[in-house]
């Protein structure tokens, strides 16, 4: 025995590569049939409190048998899910995975190559991925793109990118100086519909929440363009700088795609930055029926969108696209010594880490690339086209159907709708329709969720979902009529007591 050796070669990798070969092939066989069998399984269930308690367990000091690592989470994880892969899953706005994607999370780690940047083959897909994308929405050849956890981080880094070239157009180097150093404080515009994102990141980019104002909207909840243009007009004689404005292309509320020619005719006008979160809508740009929604995207001097939505990639990928490559680049782009590149060798290419805020990133494209390249884009376009089909569809079945109503236009794939049996305040309708919400949830029959709508609560349901059929909206349609007329009369007196 040897003690000392044994200590400087021990490794994660397993003694024997056998049994770890047929776990593994166990574990593909159940995820299979675990997809094939989704659709009979309830969308989601509440955990009971023993596997909550397993949750709170401290760290194991000590090893366990992968076989058994492997089922325990068959019996504390696997049954729980959020439930999106559900075919009759369509609460706020999820994408629904795919298999595929899940082969390519499982060879980008076992590649694990880290991508933030380098002369590797992962390195050079990451940015096809991201270049396809482009290409997809329209922006033209030269334009930055860079693959993100989301998009939330896609609309931070082109917000970003537009607080830089505007600090520079007022004289300030913001990243040496900072914002302080801008004598009239940026201001930004967004609809009264916009993401909660934009708030986060006028926050992080130190403009603080007054830079960010949000306008008006119309019948149609798209930015109303009157407004913008007398709030532009009334901030420059504040003394302030307007320096752009956020349209979205597709909001979380009803999918209302703002006016993307005027709002990029007004930016070209007013000398503002045109940045559009097209999180929900810029993929529309694929959809040969809706395309014409999202005209005039291409126009925009950044892009924020996501594949894990409208292309079901497993979470996480976004994707940050600026007109502009060599700006990008300059937003973010550092040198520091221990990472300086070299003319041959795994260091000679350009570091992906200067277009985002990341040093390490994951090998996202691996996942969207085989998908995309096993279904062609065109199929993830009639996708988009069938799931606004099935909405228009739904739409249909709640304004034929006795107490139920819309309660806002769904111009693609949202429906925003409510239970009403008449004669109600707002506040038990409310309670009425969330106790609905709650009891499709807990019955594992369908998973939506709500939101409010100009004043007016509602049911909202986000058909992004590759697996829904249309008879799991019929489904949908006759549970909630049925639960409201059973529930009809007992929840305003339960809110009353309360
Ligand atoms: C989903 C969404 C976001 C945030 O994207 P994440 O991927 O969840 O970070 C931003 N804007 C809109 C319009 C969205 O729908």
């Amino acid at each position: 025995m040897q003690p000392e050796s044994d200590a400087l070669c021990e490794t994660l990798d397993p003694a024997d590569w056998e049994p770890v070969r047929a776990l593994s092939h166990s574990i593909v066989d159940e995820a299979v049939d675990y997809l094939r069998g989704v659709r009979d399984q309830p969308v989601w269930r509440e955990m009971p409190a023993e596997v909550r308690a397993r949750y709170r367990e401290g760290p194991p000091e000590g090893p366990s048998d992968l076989q058994a690592v492997y089922g325990e989470l068959t019996e504390t994880l696997m049954p729980y899910p959020m439930g999106n892969i559900h075919p009759r899953f369509w609460a706020w706005y999820m994408g629904s995975s795919n298999y595929t994607g899940a082969l390519g999370d499982f060879l980008a780690a076992v590649l694990g190559s880290n991508l933030g940047g380098g002369n590797h083959a992962a390195a050079l897909m990451d940015g096809q991925v991201a270049d396809w994308l482009r290409q997809m929405i329209g922006l033209p050849e030269g334009s930055g793109a860079t693959l993100v956890s989301g998009g939330t981080m896609a609309n931070i880094v082109g917000l970003t990118v537009a607080r830089g070239v505007k600090a520079a157009e007022a004289g300030v180097d913001v990243r040496e100086e900072g914002v302080a150093a801008i004598e009239r404080p940026l201001r930004f515009y967004a609809s009264d519909q916009a993401h909660s994102c934009h708030h986060k990141a006028v926050e992080v980019l130190g403009l603080g929440r007054r830079a960010l104002t949000l306008l008006p909207t119309d019948d149609a909840l798209r930015l109303d363009l009157d407004a913008l243009a007398e709030a532009i007009v009334r901030d420059r004689e504040a003394g302030f700088t307007p320096a752009c404005v956020i349209a979205t292309a597709g909001t979380v509320n009803t999918g209302a795609i703002d006016d993307l020619p005027a709002i990029a005719d007004l930016c070209a006008r007013e000398g503002l930055w045109f940045h559009v979160d097209g999180c929900i809508g810029a993929l529309l740009a694929i959809a040969p029926q809706h395309a014409h929604l999202v005209a005039g995207i291409e126009r925009a001097d950044s892009v924020a969108l996501d594949p894990h939505k409208w292309l079901h990639a497993p979470f996480e990928v976004g994707c940050a696209l600026v007109r502009d490559r060599t700006t990008h680049r300059n937003t973010f782009a550092l040198s520091p010594d221990y990472l300086q590149t070299q003319e041959r060798g795994v260091a000679a290419a350009e570091m992906l880490y200067d277009y985002g805020l990341q040093t390490s990133r994951g090998f996202r494209a691996l996942k969207v690339w085989m998908a995309l390249k096993e279904h062609g884009v065109a199929k993830f376009g009639r996708l988009i086209d069938r799931d606004i089909h099935l909405a228009r569809r739904l739409a249909a079945r709640i304004e034929a159907t006795e107490r139920l109503e819309l309660t806002a236009p769904a111009p693609i794939n949202i429906v925003c709708f409510r239970y009403d049996p008449g004669g109600c305040d707002e506040a038990p309708l409310k309670a009425l329709n969330i106790e609905i919400m709650l009891r499709l949830q807990e019955s594992g029959t369908a998973t939506i969720s709500d939101t409010t709508v100009q004043g007016r609560h509602c049911l909202r349901a986000a058909l992004n979902n590759h697996r829904t059929r249309p008879e799991d909206l019929d489904l949908l349609v006759s549970e909630v009529q049925r639960l409201g007329d059973s529930l009809a009369g007992a929840v305003p007196a339960a809110v009353n007591q309360s």
